[in-house]
Formats: structure tokens, C-alpha cells, sequence
């Protein structure tokens, strides 16, 4: 009976443990990067997202995403959130490769849903799901991981310790370094949304691709920092954090952005 239940033990908490994998930013992320798009929504547009999905802000729907993972019949979503591209191209070789890869992916998929928003024949309830993905997906495009490499994963299999505690570098990314700030969603997303219309309208008008080859950058920029077995401490978080921040709030106003062009 006690072995029964160490074997139940250990396989629950192996399943919690790799069912983590790959997740994109965590709950504050993703909530920080959707709480920023909801400030930066036409008043158009935040009427007919409301319409749409109800009342509820669009942080609450920011993880629905990563929930379903737990449904199997949702599992060929899985690969909707990154795109795998090898280190350190050049821009050129860069954007040939992203709009290149076989598979559905991060690129492929926020594409996708643009259109199928925009499609005036496509069912309420399809429009929901697709909303609910697209508030989720431009999130993961800002966590620069989420367009990293394949061999490891997008750092998921390069182990590193976080102030002692072993985990590994996307994790580090997805939830360490946003939870280490001890920010909740709602004031992460105020103290960092003071960006000058100037700026907002900059990155706002910044092709996909772009905001894709700006992930990349940094991610090569991590990898290059961040080796296997690399113990990150305080001043992990000191070279990073603004690197981080930026990505949050670019990421809020170019949904927003996204937003307001479907709906406003
Ligand atoms: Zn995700």
C-alpha cells in the first residue's frame, strides 16, 4: 500500500514537472502582457471583444492556452506556441528560415488567427477560441525562448539553478525573473506602461517578422549568457531585467495594436 503510494507520488509529480515544460511566460506574464493590451485598446475594439467573450479583462483569459494543454484533443495546439530556428543567423537568413518552417508554428499561427478574426463568416464561438489564442500566442512571441533553438528545446533542457534551486533556462524566462520583480499582474502592467505615444506608435507599426527577429536577437543574447549548469543570482536578474520588462510591455501594446486592427 506505501509503495503504491510513493509510485503514485513519484508519477504525478514526474507528470507535473514536464507538463511545465514549454509554457510561455507564466501567469504573470502572459496576465502583465494582456493587462497592457486592454489599456491600449480603441474604444471600438474593447466593445466588440466584449461582446465576444463577455465581460471578464483579458488577462483572464491570458492562460487559457497553456490550460488546455491538459486536453488531448487539444494536443496539435502544442506546437501553435514557439518556433524552433537555429542560432545566430543573420537577419536575412533569419526571416528565410522563419517564413520557411514546415510545421505550424508561433509565426504560422498568429497569421492565422489574424485572418480568422478578421472573417466575417466564421462562427461567434470559433471567434472566442481563436481571441483567446491570439491574446495568448503574441505573449509567447515577446518571451524570447518561445523563438529559440530546437536542440534544447527553447532552453528547456539547459539546467541551471535560480538562487540555488536547479530548474532550467526557460523556466528562468516563463516565470523566475517576472515572479523575482514580486510585482502583481496589475501594477507590473502600470509601472511599466509610461512608454511616450511616440514609442507606442513605433512598435505598434513594427512588421511581425520584426518583432520575431527581435525575439531572436535576445534569445541568442541568453544563450550566449546562459550556458548549462550556469548559477544565476542576482545579478542575472540586474543584466536582464530591463531586456525583460521591455518585452512585456512591447508585447501589450503590439496586441493591442493587433487588437484594435481586427475589431476597431
Ligand atoms: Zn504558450
Amino acid at each position: 500500500m506505501k509503495s503504491r503510494l510513493v509510485i503514485t507520488t513519484i508519477f504525478l509529480f514526474t507528470f507535473f514537472l514536464s507538463s511545465r515544460q514549454c509554457m510561455g511566460w507564466g501567469l504573470t506574464g502572459h496576465r502583465v502582457v494582456a493587462e497592457i493590451a486592454e489599456r491600449h485598446l480603441n474604444k471600438k475594439a474593447r466593445k466588440a471583444i466584449r461582446e465576444l467573450m463577455g465581460a471578464e479583462p483579458l488577462a483572464f483569459w491570458a492562460n487559457w492556452a497553456d490550460f488546455i494543454k491538459s486536453d488531448s484533443s487539444w494536443r496539435h495546439a502544442g506546437k501553435w506556441h514557439y518556433v524552433n530556428i537555429e542560432g545566430d543567423l543573420s537577419r536575412e537568413e533569419f526571416f528565410t528560415k522563419l517564413s520557411s518552417v514546415k510545421v505550424e508554428n508561433l509565426y504560422s499561427q498568429i497569421r492565422v488567427l489574424q485572418s480568422s478574426l478578421k472573417d466575417k463568416n466564421l462562427a461567434a464561438d470559433q471567434k472566442v477560441i481563436s481571441l483567446r489564442f491570439l491574446i495568448h500566442l503574441v505573449g509567447d512571441l515577446g518571451q524570447p525562448l518561445h523563438v529559440g533553438r530546437e536542440a534544447d528545446q527553447g532552453g528547456n533542457k539547459i539546467n541551471v539553478s535560480w538562487f540555488g534551486v536547479s530548474t532550467n533556462l526557460h523556466r528562468v524566462w516563463d516565470e523566475h525573473l517576472v515572479d523575482f520583480q514580486q510585482w502583481s499582474y496589475t501594477e507590473y502592467a502600470s509601472v511599466l506602461n509610461i512608454a511616450s505615444k511616440e514609442q507606442v506608435r513605433l512598435w505598434q507599426n513594427t512588421p511581425l517578422e520584426e518583432c520575431f527577429y527581435e525575439s531572436y536577437t535576445l534569445a541568442n543574447k541568453i544563450y550566449a549568457f546562459t550556458p548549462e549548469k550556469s548559477r544565476l543570482w542576482y545579478d542575472y536578474n540586474y543584466l536582464f531585467v530591463q531586456d525583460m520588462n521591455n518585452q512585456l510591455l512591447k508585447s501589450g501594446v503590439r496586441l493591442a495594436k493587433i487588437l484594435n486592427d481586427i475589431f476597431g
